[in-house]
């Protein structure tokens, strides 16, 4: 009924739309603001830099060392700490990796013992991690990790705006209870 009141491109018919695509929850909503306030201060990589990090790990897993092939989408930009340890998207802290590797495995696990669970003799392990160890060095350390300022500055701007859709949400219930 609403969207037939409210022209195409209104707000509320696209999010109508999208609503129809899936069940956004509280939660989901949440976790969609928190990483769009995140992504402004943390982007994701740009092609080039997708680039630097294929050619520099010569198109393999810098952990296991097998061979990638990028046309058939085979490697994936992981991260050497995970984003859930406050990792960040910057490319000193990324990694070229196999799916195995990138997915399940790692998991949140540090990667130094990771390389070494990887790597079947000490030389092949010496070798990878002299390779991370070396372009992480490139970049600063501020480069790996949000800093703590920063952080803090993004996690009262999160927590205002989950305050504002909350009193939003309550407001929008008590208008369903009346029309129910
Ligand atoms: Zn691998």
């Amino acid at each position: 009924m609403i969207g037939q009141l409210l022209a195409p491109w209104s707000p509320f018919v696209c999010l109508k739309r999208n609503i129809k695509l899936g069940k956004p929850t509280s939660s989901q909503a949440k976790s969609t603001i928190k990483s769009s306030l995140l992504l402004i201060v943390d982007p994701e990589l740009r092609d080039e830099e997708k680039d630097r990090v294929w050619s520099y790990f010569g198109s393999a897993c810098g952990y296991c060392g097998r061979k990638l092939n990028r046309a058939a989408r085979e490697g994936h930009v992981d991260h050497l700490i995970p984003v859930s340890l406050g990792g960040r998207n910057h490319i000193g802290n990324r990694v070229l990796a196999c799916a195995a590797c990138n997915g399940n495995e790692k998991r949140d696990l540090p990667w130094e013992p990771f390389l070494k669970s990887k790597c079947t003799t000490p030389d092949a392990f010496a070798a990878r991690r002299a390779r991370i160890d070396a372009w992480k060095a490139h970049f600063g350390t501020d480069d790996l990790q949000l800093p703590p300022d920063v952080l803090a500055v993004l996690e009262a701007a999160t927590a205002r705006v989950f305050a504002a859709y909350d009193a939003a949400v309550e407001e929008v219930r008590a208008l369903k209870n009346k029309m129910d």
